[in-house]
């Protein structure tokens, strides 16, 4: 049995809290909402997430659809509106003028831009509630925003972005940005008010290496470690499926077959990689990144031992809202399983790994 006993009563309390709804996607919507068709698409003009082939579509949608729309459009007026603040403030004795000209990056420091960022940050919570490509692309943009004004992120934004990254099928991009990162946060003498320090400057960095960084250290963080995990697992996926291909086939592939996994691989790092899917013997690779999504699973389960619980079994974990976090705690899970669960749940597979794991490590009949 997981033992929850200590962090128990605060999990009830947050149960009386107003639930928020969580939209389960496993696979993002990129045509019209309605009938899912491609071309001659117009987006919905409130809320600009949301894609309609006809004018009789958006009207089938809009009942299912008005709730979420309103509230991002309420959500951006507020922002708009605090920016519009900020933008004309001139300075003086006790407030900045135009920090987004001034001052882009140190906005933590300026205390008159924090309901302008609280309000940006309520837009970018609606937004993730709406399984389009669209909107997830948006709440990206936002939060890559955010973070270039506020380079000191106190608002958390970098355990958000990379799950959007994911479920967008950028996972070079989310590795680099989740490298950056860490290496960010294990830096003790990083200045994030200097804007001449280097700033996510990791390109294409080698996605199967060892991820010692997230692992070897003395206090693991959750988010990255949940997002190396599942970006390891996508990579296994593929890999596996191209030597089932492989070993089917024989020494040669024919060509017809590598476009086939090509198109389907899930992990964007595989799709496109000649070098991968021509290599001969994908077996080493293969026992490499069981190795390394093993130590990340054991890693996981050390920082918040909730955690692959609720991957597995969801349930309210979802819709819980809860006011503050600490690491390890349930409410620190219900969090960040919330940021990423998505990217995980559009993964075929993805989960039934971490079930596998369970079982081997004993913990799966844990409730
Ligand atoms: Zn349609
Ligand atoms: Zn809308």
């Amino acid at each position: 049995m997981a033992d929850y006993s200590e962090d128990y009563r605060d999990y009830e309390l947050d149960e009386y809290a107003d639930p928020s709804p969580f939209n389960i996607s496993t696979e993002l919507v990129t045509g019209c909402s309605v009938c899912n068709k491609k071309d001659d698409l117009s987006r919905c003009a409130a809320c600009k997430v949301v894609l309609y082939c006809s004018g009789e579509h958006q009207a089938a949608h809009r009942k299912e659809h008005k709730s979420i729309c309103n509230k991002i459009k309420k959500a951006q007026q507020v922002c708009d509106k605090e920016e519009a603040e900020l933008r004309a403030s001139q300075g003086g004795p006790l407030s900045w003028a135009n920090p987004f000209e001034t001052a882009p990056g140190h906005f933590w420091g300026i205390v008159e831009t924090r309901p302008y960022m609280r309000a940006r940050f309520a837009v970018v919570d609606y937004q993730m509630k709406i399984n389009t490509r669209a909107a997830v692309q948006a709440a990206l943009d936002n939060i890559m925003d955010m973070l270039r004004l506020c380079r000191g992120d106190n608002m958390g934004l970098r355990d958000i972005a990379p799950g959007l990254l994911l479920s967008l099928g950028r996972d070079q991009a989310c590795y680099d940005f989740v490298k950056w990162w860490e290496w960010r946060y294990n830096q003790s003498d990083y200045d994030s008010g200097d804007m001449d320090a280097p700033y996510l400057d990791i390109k294409d960095a080698d996605v199967f290496e060892a991820p010692d960084l997230f692992t070897d250290t003395k206090y693991p963080n959750l988010s990255p470690l949940l997002d190396i995990t599942l970006l390891k697992i996508r990579l296994l996926i593929d890999l596996k499926a191209l030597q089932r291909v492989k070993l089917e086939a024989g020494s040669h592939v024919p060509q017809e077959i590598l476009d086939t996994i090509n198109t389907h691989a899930v992990s964007s790092v595989v799709a496109g990689n000649r070098e991968i899917l021509e290599r001969k013997d994908l077996a080493p690779r293969i026992s490499g990144l069981e190795k390394q999504i093993r130590k990340l699973y054991d890693t996981v389960q050390k920082a918040n031992k909730y955690i692959w619980l609720a991957m597995v079994r969801p349930g309210n974990h979802l819709t819980a809202r809860p006011a503050y976090t600490s690491a390890g705690t349930i409410r620190e899970m219900q969090v960040k399983l919330q940021y990423v669960y998505n990217a995980w749940a559009e993964t075929p597979g993805a989960i039934g790994v971490i079930e596998e794991l369970q079982k081997r490590s004993g913990t799966a009949r844990a409730t």
